[in-house]
């Protein structure tokens, strides 16, 4: 059996069911494993803590997969963990608001670096670490077998944390038919096209879904501005509920070209929408200098840090863009903004915002505070799971 063993005092967040071993936790690593491959983890006095999966090449060696000491995992605990994630789901089959959302969320499903997203019975997987690629036959044949309406599994593994992993980026058909070029998905009262061999993660931003349902409630009538749009995603949303106005601003032609399609496909939408390709951090300074304003404004940026140390520029970004979309909200108007970097605190996103509305010489109050949703949970002993946090919030 291969066994990792933890140095005295460091086994406490293992014990207490956090899935990461970094390497610094670890005394001695017996019998040589592969990259994936299952180990034993134990702590410095000889107590089997659980199981988890080895990864050399990153700082967190091993992703605990089981705190079961006396089982191993096999394929069939795999298949099981598999099959509990999307029973968790089955809500979401029932309830008509949408038929695309995420079916296994990592770690705190427990399955740590495995993500798995349905799209209409298209399921999207992405695999992160060197253990999600080793159970890969395993996670691929439990997703057909118990995601009801499944008809194919693609990969999208082409994330930036398989390098740290050692692994090359994959993608491809991995079982089932091929996926049509765009599948159409519903959310609420619209539907969008969704590209899942090139899209952005994969294919869509499931994690947003209940802050645009939020967002549009403050839609009727307004004119607004919806920064880094992606596909449309908030403009469509607020198209359907009365939007007098949408300017989407995205600095990618292809989300454009699809926002632009995904809006003509709204038939009872009456409302303006414009396309322009730009950088936001240049648009919101071409419409200062032309005096525009707006009733409601979405500031959703992609990922600013990926680790502490890019914290300190992420947190220049955020001001920034957030002290100039401010200063074009009307007053009274919503300012609905978004940090999806992990590193990046609630609490620190709220000061951030604060000290924008400072600069910005304008008083805001706090209409909700969203989250990434219910199909992303972060479980209770990983804390890291939280990384999309907002603010709605109303000048005064
Ligand atoms: N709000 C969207 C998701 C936004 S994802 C939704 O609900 O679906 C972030 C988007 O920002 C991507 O489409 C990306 O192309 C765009 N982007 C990244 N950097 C940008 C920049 N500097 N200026 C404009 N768009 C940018």
């Amino acid at each position: 059996m291969k066994k990792v063993i933890l140095n005295p005092k460091r086994d406490y967040s293992v014990v207490h069911h956090h899935p990461w071993v970094f390497s610094g936790a670890i005394r001695a690593v017996e019998g040589d494993p592969a990259p994936g491959e299952t180990v034993a983890v134990e702590s410095a006095r000889g107590e089997r803590l659980g199981w988890g999966s080895w990864s050399p090449a990153s700082q967190i060696r091993v992703r605990m997969l089981s705190f079961d000491s006396d089982h191993e995992p096999d394929d069939a605990y795999v298949e099981g963990l598999v099959a509990a994630s999307v029973a968790r789901r089955a809500a979401f089959w029932v309830d008509g608001v949408t038929n695309a959302f995420r079916l296994v969320n990592a770690e705190s499903d427990g399955l740590p670096g495995v993500v798995a997203d349905y799209y209409a019975g298209t399921v999207v997987v992405q695999l992160a670490t060197a253990g999600a690629e080793r159970w890969k036959d395993v996670i691929v044949a439990a997703l057909m077998k118990y995601v009801p309406d499944c008809t194919c599994v693609y990969n999208r593994s082409d994330v930036d944390a398989r390098a740290r992993e050692g692994l090359e980026p994959a993608t491809g058909l991995l079982a089932g038919a091929e996926p049509p070029e765009l599948v159409e998905v519903k959310e609420g009262p619209v539907s969008f096209l969704v590209d899942v061999r090139k899209g952005h993660k994969t294919g869509f931003y499931l994690d947003q879904r209940d802050a645009r349902a939020a967002v549009a409630a403050y839609a009727p009538t307004a004119e607004m501005l919806n920064c880094f749009s992606y596909t449309g995603g908030f403009g469509l949303m607020a198209c359907a509920s009365g939007a007098a106005s949408v300017t989407h601003v995205d600095a990618s032609a292809e989300a454009l070209a699809l926002a632009r399609k995904n809006t003509e496909r709204i038939h009872f939408c009456g409302t303006k929408c414009e396309f322009v390709e730009a950088d936001v951090f240049k648009q919101l300074r071409l419409y200062r200098d032309q005096g525009r304003t707006f009733d409601l404004i979405v500031l959703d940026p992609p990922k600013f840090a990926d680790t502490k140390a890019g914290l300190m520029r992420a947190t220049r970004g955020y001001k920034d863009i957030n002290l100039l979309a401010m200063k074009l909200l009307r007053p009274g108007g919503v300012l609905a903004t978004f940090s999806c970097s992990g590193a990046m605190t609630t609490d620190l996103f709220d000061k951030v915002c604060a000290e924008a509305a400072f600069d910005a010489k304008r008083d805001f109050q706090v209409l909700a505070r969203t989250r990434q949703g219910a199909d992303h949970p972060v479980s209770l002993t990983f804390p890291e799971g939280l990384y999309l946090k907002g603010l709605i919030l109303r000048s005064f």
